[in-house]
């Protein structure tokens, strides 16, 4: 990459976001401490940002609570925060260009895919929830009382979201969407690493119309993302992360008895039938691992293939994964761009040199790609791993693909349940009984058959067993954020 490239990359920053700032009752505050955003494509820094104190945070929690205790959010109907929301849906989708601009540059994100994905995702939650908005209803109870009984949804208070740098777009909306739609003011922390989009976020929801204060973002790491777990002013958290926060998350949030929706880590089995239509299985299997680089929650790195099949599909994959095109996120023709940060690519290639001295044999790729300093691994196939292994039991979080086969159905279940995630499975074959009678036993909160991480808002995820606990996308993640309360009127 020569000077000028990275230059321009620093001009699409550079006005759409405010660099150094905290987003805290519809100001933007200056921050008083300050770290680099990286740019994975070329390991150089494009902007800084601002990590929010404890003190910033617990004025951005109290710009929310006086937000929503103003009734300025809550006390709107539905139908006219749907108005506000359906505004969001339609600026999102106007300023497209700009979002997938910040949020390839930050994530390393392919263009074609942030804005076929990453984009339309966040476009499309505020347009579902927009229309969820509007049928908050309670229900009238038949009591054999003299009384009228009737229920209200009611929104929880102030929500503090903290999320993930992989999907930083999609996975703040898929809680500020159904939070707002339910009368809730956020306070929102991004992941250090990639912050971006959230400022440029907190800048579409004031055109769009939300009051001030209703949405504030503080931007910062671990530290920030403590004060806001344990501020007494925020009444549900809605987390997003790896295992181990969430597991912290939830004893914070536990002492404190505060609701609670952690969506965790996953490793889910891709299991091949003998009966799979291979062409089509095989798109679906490397689309499950290379996808955002294989950052992704519900990635499928655990290949399980049917034993008449194996040698079979190894060959083939050899070929078509070394053939994917990886390389600039700004090209178009770009499918896998670099890993997000340095710590993501360590981690994989950590991974990797264990599979090889477990006695794990590499397919293909295995080794860093040297292109203009960015953080790029090539996607990796590797074969001869044992089922117990530390490869195939825990969580990579990179395009980095185990193989093993399996004799029968019930072994297939057996392998495919034996870590400890749950967050997604699937499974590819072209019998219909064995697909239902499959699905049913993995154990999984989302299971794709003959394809893989098919997602829309109106569908719920989320995981069950280490991968956490409540569910995001469609209406239930609505009833996370609300609680119903009983009205009785006496008749008498
Ligand atoms: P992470 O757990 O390191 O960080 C997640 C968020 O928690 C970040 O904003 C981070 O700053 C914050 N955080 C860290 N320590 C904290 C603390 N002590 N108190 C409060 N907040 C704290 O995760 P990551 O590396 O950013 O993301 C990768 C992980 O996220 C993977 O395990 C992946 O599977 C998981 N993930 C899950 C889903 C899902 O929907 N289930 C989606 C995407 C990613």
């Amino acid at each position: 990459m020569t000077a000028t490239d990275s230059q321009v990359r620093q001009a699409v920053v550079r006005p759409q976001v405010q660099p150094g700032k905290l987003f805290i009752g519809g100001e933007w505050r200056a921050g008083t401490r300050h770290s680099d955003v990286i740019d994975p494509s070329t390991g150089r820094p494009i902007t800084t940002v601002a990590e929010a104190t404890e003190d910033d945070v617990h004025d951005a929690v109290r710009a929310a609570r006086a937000a929503f205790d103003s009734g300025q959010w809550a006390g709107m109907s539905g139908r006219e925060r749907a108005r506000v929301l359906y505004r969001v849906a339609e600026l999102v989708r106007r300023r497209a260009d700009e979002l997938v601009a910040v949020e390839s540059l930050d994530v390393g994100k392919p263009v074609a895919l942030c804005r076929a994905v990453d984009v339309a995702t966040t476009a499309g939650h505020f347009e579902y929830y927009s229309a969820l908005a509007q049928s908050l209803d309670g229900a009238v109870r038949d009591i054999p009382l003299n009384a009228h009984a009737y229920t209200r949804r009611e929104p929880l208070g102030v929500v503090g979201a903290i999320t993930p740098f992989n999907f930083p777009l999609i996975l703040s909306t898929a809680k500020i969407a159904p939070a707002l739609a339910a009368g809730n003011t956020v306070v929102h922390k991004p992941a250090p690493d990639t912050p971006l989009s959230a400022l440029l976020m907190a800048e579409i929801l004031t055109e769009a119309g939300v009051p001030d204060g209703v949405v504030n973002v503080v931007t910062g790491g671990a530290e920030t993302g403590e004060a806001l777990l344990r501020d007494p002013g925020v009444d549900k958290i809605a987390f997003t992360g790896s295992t181990a926060v969430g597991r912290h998350t939830a004893e914070v949030a536990g002492a404190a008895l505060k609701p609670v929706t952690l969506e965790l880590g996953g490793n889910a089995a891709n299991i091949v039938f003998d009966d799979a239509d291979l062409d089509k299985a095989i798109g679906a299997v490397i689309k499950a691992f290379v996808f955002n680089s294989g950052q992704f929650c519900m990635a499928g790195p655990r290949l399980l293939v049917a034993e008449p099949l194996y040698d079979t599909v190894l060959g083939i994959l050899g070929d078509a994964v070394a053939g994917v095109p990886i390389g600039d996120p700004f090209d178009e023709t770009t499918v896998i761009g670099p890993m997000a940060g340095e710590r993501q690519l360590t981690k994989a290639l950590e991974y990797i040199d264990l599979a090889r001295a477990e006695g794990a044999k590499v397919v293909t790729g295995g080794d860093r790609l040297d292109l203009n300093g960015g953080y790029y691994l090539r996607p990796t196939v590797i074969a001869g791993v044992s089922a117990d292994s530390r490869v195939v039991q825990e969580e990579i979080f990179g395009p980095v693909l185990t193989v093993q086969p399996f004799k029968d159905e019930d072994e297939a279940v057996m392998l495919a349940n034996s870590t400890p995630y749950g967050l997604a499975a699937g499974l590819q074959t072209q019998n219909v009984s064995r697909a239902h009678r499959v699905a049913a036993r993995l154990r999984a909160g989302i299971v794709w058959v003959n394809d893989w991480a098919l997602l829309d808002p109106a569908v719920p995820f989320g995981g069950v067993k280490q991968s956490g606990f409540g569910r995001e996308y469609g209406p239930e993640a609505l009833s996370a954020y609300t609680t119903t309360k009983s009205v009785v009127i006496s008749l008498d």
